[in-house]
C-alpha cells in the first residue's frame, strides 16, 4: 500500500485515488515575473518524483500546472518597464520550459495559462455571488470568509482569530491578517483588465488556480501539491472558493514541500538569496547534478543549499553514472548468477517500498547503492555473468525512470563517425598497417574513445559526460 502525510487530515494515509489506476493531480506553477529560482525548483523536484513513482507503480497520472501569468506580480513587472503583460511575460515562460527541461522533469499534461481561463474564473466567482459566499465591494468582489465555516481547516488556523468582515486586495498577506479576500479585483487606471460580466477587472490569483483545476480535473481530484508557503492563504483560499462553490471536498491528498534554505533562511527573491539555474550554469553545475541534490532530502525537511553538498551530490551521481555504464561495457563470460538476480529483485523492491512509505528517499536510495555494492562484489569475486549485467542494467533504468539522473545513451550516442572509426582501425589491424591503426586510436582517443585490445576483440570505453539537454 502507498501512504502519504496528507496536509489536511496532518497524518500518514493510505493512498487510494477517485477511480482505480488513475490519478488526477494539480502542482501550482511558476508566476512568471522573473527567473523561477532553485528553491522552487526544489517543489517542481519533489513534484516530478511524486508523479515518476505513481507512474511506475501503475497508474496512470493526469498531471496540470498552471502557469500565473496575471497577478500583483506580474503586473507590477509590466508597469516598471512599460510593456504588455505579455510581452513581460514571455521570456520567463520559455526559460521555465527550457529549466525543467534541463531538470529532466516530465512536463505536465496541461499548463493552463491563467490569462487564457478568464471565463472559467468569471463563471466560478458568479456562482459564489449567487450562493451568498462572495459579496462586491467598489467594483471588486470577495470571498466572505465568515460564510465558510471549515475556513482554516488546512493551515490550521484558529478560528477564534479570524477577522470577518475586513477585506485586503492583496494576493498574498500573513496568517495573522486572514480576511476576506478578493476574487475579483476592479479595472485601476495602468493595469491589464478584462470586460466581463462581473465588471472590468482582473482575477485575484486564488481564484485562477480553483478555476483552472476544475476546468481540467473536476470539482473533486486526488493530488494538489506546492511548497509550504503555499498552504496559507493560497490552497486555504482555493479551497474555500471551490468547496462553497461545488459543494463538494475539493482535494482528497494535500503534499507540500518544505523549503529550500540558504544561510538558514528561505531561498527567495525577495531576499536576495536565490540562484537561479543560469547562475549554477556559470559555475559550470550540471543540472542533473542539482537534481540529485535536491530530491536526495525528503520533501518534509528543509533543505539547506551549499556548493559543498552539491560537489557530494555530484560524485555519488557519478558512482550510479559509472556503475550503470561499467554494467554495459564489461567482458564477461555467459550465464547467469542467481545471487545477482536476487539482488536486482531486492533493489526494485526496497526501491518501491521505501517510495510508497510517503517517498522515503533515503531508503530508496540506499537501496540503489547496495546494488551497487553487491554487484561489484559479484563481479570482484568473479561471479558476474553477462545475463546478469544486462539485468542490473535494466533495474538500474527502470529506476531511474523515478530519479531521473542518469543518462543510459552512451551506447547508442556514440557518434557514427567514431563507431566508423573504430571500425576502420580494426581493417587497419588485419590489413597489419599498424601505423595507420595507432593514428586512428590516438584520434579516437581525442574524441573520448578508449580502446582495450583483448583476446575478444577490441572494447571501448566512451567517456564523454552525458550530453547536455
Ligand atoms: P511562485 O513562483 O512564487 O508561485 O512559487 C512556485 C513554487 O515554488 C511554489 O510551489 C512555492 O511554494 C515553491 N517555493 C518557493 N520558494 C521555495 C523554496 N525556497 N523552497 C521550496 N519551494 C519553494
Ligand atoms: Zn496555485
Amino acid at each position: 500500500m502507498i501512504r502519504f502525510f496528507n496536509t489536511l487530515s496532518g497524518r500518514v494515509e493510505d493512498f487510494r485515488p477517485l477511480q482505480p489506476g488513475r490519478v488526477g493531480m494539480y502542482t501550482c506553477g511558476p508566476t512568471v515575473y522573473d527567473y523561477a529560482h532553485i528553491g522552487n525548483f526544489r517543489s517542481y523536484i519533489f513534484e516530478d518524483l511524486l508523479k515518476r513513482f505513481l507512474i511506475m507503480a501503475g497508474f496512470r497520472v493526469r498531471h496540470v500546472m498552471n502557469i500565473t501569468d496575471v497577478d500583483d506580480k506580474t503586473i507590477q513587472g509590466a508597469r516598471d518597464r512599460a510593456v504588455s503583460l505579455e510581452e513581460f511575460t514571455r521570456p520567463y515562460v520559455d526559460a521555465f520550459f527550457q529549466d525543467i527541461r534541463k531538470l529532466n522533469i516530465l512536463p505536465a499534461d496541461v499548463t493552463p495559462r491563467a490569462t487564457e481561463h478568464i471565463p472559467e474564473m468569471v463563471r466560478l466567482v458568479r456562482v459564489l455571488l449567487d450562493k451568498g459566499f462572495a459579496y462586491s465591494k467598489d467594483g471588486s468582489i470577495y470571498f466572505s470568509i465568515a460564510k465558510f465555516p471549515s475556513y482554516g481547516r488546512l493551515s490550521k488556523i484558529d478560528p477564534a482569530g479570524l477577522q470577518p468582515g475586513r477585506r485586503g486586495d492583496s494576493d498574498e498577506y500573513a496568517k495573522d491578517s486572514v480576511r476576506d479576500f478578493a476574487l475579483w479585483k476592479k479595472a485601476k487606471e495602468g493595469e491589464p483588465s478584462w470586460p466581463t460580466e462581473l465588471g472590468d477587472g482582473r482575477p485575484g490569483w486564488h481564484i485562477e488556480c480553483s478555476a483552472m483545476s476544475t476546468a481540467y480535473l473536476g470539482e473533486t481530484f486526488d493530488i494538489h501539491c506546492g511548497g509550504v508557503d503555499n498552504i496559507f492563504p493560497h490552497h486555504e483560499n482555493e479551497i474555500a472558493q471551490s468547496e462553497a462553490a461545488s459543494g463538494k471536498p475539493f482535494v482528497r491528498t494535500w503534499l507540500h514541500c518544505h523549503h529550500l534554505i540558504r544561510d538558514g533562511e528561505k531561498m527567495s527573491k525577495s531576499k536576495g538569496n536565490h540562484l537561479t539555474l543560469r547562475d549554477l550554469f556559470e559555475r559550470g553545475v550540471d543540472p542533473l547534478d542539482l537534481r540529485f541534490l535536491l530530491l536526495g532530502t525528503h520533501y518534509r525537511k528543509t533543505l539547506n543549499f551549499t556548493f559543498a553538498a552539491l560537489e557530494q551530490a555530484a560524485a555519488s551521481r557519478k558512482r550510479l553514472q559509472d556503475f550503470v555504464y561499467e554494467l554495459g561495457h564489461m567482458s564477461l563470460s555467459p550465464g547467469e548468477t542467481p545471487a545477482a538476480r536476487e539482488a536486482a529483485d531486492e533493489a526494485r523492491l526496497k526501491f518501491a517500498e521505501g517510495l510508497g512509505d510517503d517517498l522515503n528517499i533515503s531508503t530508496a536510495l540506499t537501496s540503489v547503492f547496495e546494488l551497487v555494492r553487491k554487484t561489484n562484489q559479484l563481479a570482484a569475486d568473479g561471479a558476474l555473468r553477462a545475463q546478469d549485467a544486462e539485468i542490473l542494467r535494466g533495474v538500474m533504468k527502470d529506476l531511474d525512470g523515478v530519479l531521473g539522473v542518469l543518462d543510459f545513451r552512451d551506447e547508442d550516442s556514440l557518434p557514427e563517425r567514431l563507431r566508423f572509426m573504430i571500425e576502420e582501425r580494426e581493417t587497419a589491424r588485419r590489413a597489419k598497417d599498424f601505423r595507420l591503426a595507432d593514428r586512428l586510436r590516438d584520434a579516437l582517443l581525442r574524441e573520448g574513445v578508449h580502446l582495450e585490445d583483448t583476446k575478444d576483440g577490441v572494447r571501448w570505453k566512451y567517456r564523454k559526460t552525458a550530453p547536455r539537454r
